[in-house]
């Protein structure tokens, strides 16, 4: 099934982990899927990224490759988040399926048999949902419930709330995936976008194995706000829609006062009326500004056309094909090669 590589075949499945400060885990990951695959007798590899971690996450990412060549992976030069993680992943994976999933085996490995089955079956995209057993503290839960609301009312796509970045994507995914030219890469919205046949497979989030989780309320604001951006431009047009309502009221209102001003003669009440609508007007263009910039913000940061990564040191692939691939726009529309 799988093509030739030169060097013993590519694995028929890869696992793409994005690994930030997981010294702790990345021995006891690799334990269990060396384990799990091999029982199910699939031929894999492992793709570690070590998203700029501050402990010793390369050192044991260079252990376990010196140990056993299947393990591969890039450093990062600093820490650059981990949707990024999984891009450099994608693009250094060899497999014909490729399984992303955490490394702090929140997600349980024995799972992937299944979903190598399921691909087997048919489908491009086997995504995984939560079971709700869920000990995510409530304030988390009620937040990410109204963030799904709203991106799906925003963008069109549908995200199942309950879907982590647990899945498996069939080749030509990861091919299309690795090609697109944009920063932002908010695979949440993007991999439904894609369409392709998806189906999803529950199982139960277990705790951390170890270390301590990195995504805090202002962090998962800052995703959610890059998914609603990077997916709809609604916002803007709801600007719009802001100010036709605003000159609706305010056209009869300067009309009415212009009209009191000439025929009824001028008063000088209306000081509450000045400052109310001072204030709204005042917010409502502040917060249009504010949307604005979020997009131009964004635009800004694309047109810089700088690399998705840097690059510190590669586990089992070409350096320079590697620190290439973080530039995703100069890649030409046939080159799908594998690092
Ligand atoms: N991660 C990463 N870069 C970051 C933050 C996290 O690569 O800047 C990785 C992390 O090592 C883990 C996965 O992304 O494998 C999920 O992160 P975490 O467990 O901290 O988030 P949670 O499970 O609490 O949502
Ligand atoms: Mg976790």
């Amino acid at each position: 099934m799988a093509e030739s590589h030169g060097d013993g075949g590519a694995p028929l499945v890869s696992v793409v982990t994005p690994a930030f400060n997981e010294e702790a885990n990345l021995e006891e990951f690799y334990r269990q899927v060396a384990v799990c695959l091999d029982a199910a007798g699939l031929t894999w590899e492992i793709i570690m990224v070590d998203d700029g971690s501050r402990d010793a996450t390369e050192n044991v990412i260079d252990r376990l490759n010196r140990r056993d060549a299947r393990v591969r992976g890039v450093s990062f030069a600093r820490n650059f988040g981990n949707q990024v993680a999984v891009s450099a992943g994608l693009a250094m994976a060899r497999g014909e399926a490729v399984v992303i999933i955490d490394a702090d085996l929140q997600h349980p490995v024995e799972l992937i048999p299944k979903m190598v089955e399921t691909w087997r079956e048919g489908y491009e995209i086997v995504n995984t949902v939560r079971r709700y057993g869920n000990k995510a503290p409530l304030s988390k839960r009620f937040l990410s419930v109204i963030f799904y609301k709203v991106m799906n009312a925003l963008s069109g796509t549908k995200i199942e709330a309950a879907a982590p970045d647990f899945k498996l994507l069939d080749r030509r995914v990861v091919d299309l995936l690795v090609q697109l030219p944009e920063r932002t890469r908010y695979f949440k919205a993007l991999i439904p976008w894609l369409g392709f046949r998806q189906t999803s497979i529950p199982f139960d989030c277990k705790e951390r194995f170890a270390g301590t989780s990195s995504f805090n309320f202002f962090r998962l604001a800052e995703l959610a706000l890059d998914g609603i951006v990077s997916f709809s431009t609604k916002p803007l047009r709801a600007i719009s829609y802001l100010g036709a309502i605003v000159l609706l009221i305010t056209v009869p209102y300067g009309l009415w006062a212009l009209f009191q001003f000439f025929f009824l003669g001028a008063k000088t009440p209306g000081w509450t009326s000045i400052i109310l609508v001072n204030l709204l007007l005042g917010g409502a263009t502040l917060i249009s500004l504010g949307i604005l910039g979020e997009y131009i913000g964004r635009i800004y940061n694309e047109v810089k056309q700088r690399p998705l990564y840097t690059v510190k040191k590669v586990w089992g692939a070409d350096e320079k094909q590697v620190v290439q691939a973080a530039f995703p726009h100069e890649r030409g529309e046939d080159e799908t090669t594998r690092l």
